[in-house]
């Protein structure tokens, strides 16, 4: 099974699961003193998503969910039933994304499901795993209701469609924001640290501090920034 680990020696941990035909980047996330964690954004492969919970003995009681795109949550209603842990996020200004999930999965030739998550989330929540503490910040402009999730203690992102290695989130969806995109990156990521390892929506991971300096897009250079 492809996965990649978050460095090692942190209190959470994460490990990638690339999931659907968009190959997106489920994470499995758990606090290490406990082995308690969360799946976040479970798009589909519901197998592959089990099979890594039984191989890292996690106990997860959260689905954590970044935005409504059918390729991070079609799959949340499923596992969610067979877990029995509660949806919590996004926003809920992606409810109407959640609800063309199904139509939206099948223009890719794979199912998805819509739902009400238990919990919405709103900027500066606070979600535990296990000792861990995640803070939540809302995210708009990829779509308006994106949330991420940051553990400052491991210095760990999940950044969801917000920002990519050497990318930034497309806008140009229903509900998408260019002008806000950039500043959910640049008010609400970068003060998170340029040593803070992010895990993006789809390819591999890096750091806020690389995006800082080679990001054609956000580079402090590009939007004039002070570093
Ligand atoms: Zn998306
Ligand atoms: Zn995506």
């Amino acid at each position: 099974m492809p996965t990649t680990s978050h460095s090692g020696k942190m209190p959470l941990e994460a490990t990638v699961i690339p999931v659907t035909p968009l190959r997106q980047n489920c994470s499995l996330l758990y606090c290490v003193e406990t082995m308690k964690g969360a799946i976040v954004d479970p798009g589909g492969d519901i197998p592959l998503i089990l099979d890594s919970i039984t191989k890292k003995q996690v106990t997860v009681e959260k689905i954590l969910i970044t935005h409504g795109h059918f390729d991070h949550c079609g799959g949340a209603a499923a596992l969610s039933q067979i877990l029995g842990c509660p949806i919590i996020g996004p926003h809920p200004d992606d409810q109407f994304w959640i609800d063309q999930i199904p139509e939206n999965a099948q223009q890719y030739g794979f199912e998805g499901e819509s739902f009400t998550p238990d919990q919405w989330l709103k900027d500066k929540d606070e979600i535990t795993l296990g000792e861990e503490r995640l803070l939540v910040r809302h995210c708009p402009g990829h779509t308006p209701g994106h949330v991420v999730f940051y553990n400052a203690a491991s210095h760990l992102a999940i950044v969801g469609d917000v920002l990519f290695r050497n990318s930034i989130g497309r806008s140009d969806f229903a509900g998408g924001d260019h002008q806000a995109l950039i500043q959910s990156i640049t008010e609400k990521l970068w003060p998170m640290g340029r040593e803070t390892v992010f895990i993006p929506g789809h390819g591999r991971p890096s750091t806020f501090g690389a995006e800082r300096d080679h990001n054609p897009f956000v580079a402090d250079s590009v939007l004039g920034l002070m570093p």
